[in-house]
């Protein structure tokens, strides 16, 4: 279901995932009006379901979001199916462009559209199990795998890591080297310490038989039983039409990949555009996503009750720089009327 896109709004919010819906559930129930744009591809939509969530662990992916879109559309705020490839700055805000041609203006934008997974491609078989025994996060997925033959695929800098904390959930952890990085004595210590052993040598292929993994197999042939297998994607963003208002994806500190870094309120570097979930954090669950999307949502509407005050006070002060604000001040509680009684 998607909702008819209108000419402007307060507040457009690019990406329908937890962190936009959450933003705009907060904007919605602060009478702003909002529209959600999404291009509907979640992060965890390979997920059966969403785990580590407080009062919601495990509801499959798709219901989480259904609630969100039901939620937001139940305070006036608006869902609208597509992909928005666009954006540049025009007198008292945005133009947002979408694929299909459709166009809307806002005052604020709040930017919540994920992160891709970019998983090894020299390994054959690992992208058709993402997500089901191909696996990233031991909070999303440990418990599920608690106990089986785990293989950790080294594939970047954060393997080590990686294999530590599964390490908790089963005491059968094998971590293949890959293409990782070379081990420090500190790391060998700290893995043979855990239990962890180290394959050398680079992985080609997982073995599948019916429905499950049965192993790994190293280019030279050998094939180690495994049943699970952990690997760190590199992070990258869809992120090519935000040049449109200056921002460009940088290097996350932790090695993953990219991100838009924000400050911890989500405000970005460019005035009027909010980030939250996983476009500024790679490595937010969940919940974090949501909390950063509500707080990312309050802080625009002070923002926006912010600017109105601001005018009012200098039209009533008769400020002598600020001639126009009489005018502004009446536009603005006018567009801001007219736009809640459209949206019901
Ligand atoms: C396999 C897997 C399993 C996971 N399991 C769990 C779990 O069990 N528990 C947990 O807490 N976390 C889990 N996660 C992490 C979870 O996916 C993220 O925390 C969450 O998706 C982040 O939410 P988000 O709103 O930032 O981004 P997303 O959920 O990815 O939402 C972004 C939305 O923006 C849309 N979008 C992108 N570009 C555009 C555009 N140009 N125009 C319009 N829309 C656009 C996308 O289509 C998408 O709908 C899992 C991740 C993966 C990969």
């Amino acid at each position: 279901m998607t909702d008819e896109l209108r000419e402007a709004y307060d507040v457009v919010v690019v990406g329908g995932g937890a962190a936009g819906l959450n933003g705009a559930l907060m904007l919605a129930r602060s009478r702003r009006s909002v529209a959600v744009i999404d291009a509907g591809a979640p992060r965890n939509a390979p997920a059966e379901g969403v785990h580590g969530l407080l009062g919601r662990d495990g509801t499959p992916p798709g219901e989480l979001l259904e609630r969100g879109r039901a939620e937001v559309r139940s305070y006036g705020g608006q869902v609208v199916s597509g992909e928005v490839d666009g954006l540049r700055r025009v007198p008292g805000g945005f133009e947002v462009g979408l694929a299909d041609g459709r166009r809307t203006r806002a005052r604020r934008l709040l930017v919540t559209i994920g992160l891709v997974d970019v998983l090894p491609e020299e390994v054959a078989g690992l992208r058709e199990r993402w997500g089901r025994d191909v696996i990233h996060c031991p909070y999303c997925h440990g418990w599920e795998a608690r106990d089986r033959a785990i293989g950790v695929l080294g594939s970047g800098p954060m393997a080590v890591h990686q294999a530590l904390l599964f390490s908790q959930l089963s005491d059968d952890v094998t971590l293949f080297a890959h293409t990782m990085p070379s081990l420090t004595d500190e790391e060998r210590d700290q893995l043979a310490a855990r239990g962890i052993g180290v394959v050398e040598g680079e992985v080609a292929a997982l073995e599948v038989a019916g429905d499950r993994i049965t192993g790994v197999r190293l280019a030279d042939g050998h094939v180690l039983a495994r049943e699970v297998i952990a690997v760190g994607p590199r992070v990258a963003l869809r992120a090519g039409f935000l040049d449109g208002v200056g921002l460009r994806p940088q290097q996350h500190p932790s090695g993953m990949g990219e991100h838009l870094p924000a400050d911890p309120t989500g405000r970005s570097e460019i005035p009027g555009v909010w980030l939250a979930g996983n476009v500024t954090d790679p490595s937010a669950q969940v919940g974090g996503a949501a909390a950063a999307g509500a707080l990312a949502g309050a802080q625009i509407n002070f923002d926006l009750v912010t600017e109105v005050t601001n005018a009012a006070v200098a039209a009533r002060n008769g400020d002598p720089f600020c001639a126009a604000s009489e005018a502004r001040v009446a536009e603005l509680v006018a567009a801001a009327a007219e736009r809640r009684h459209g949206l019901g």
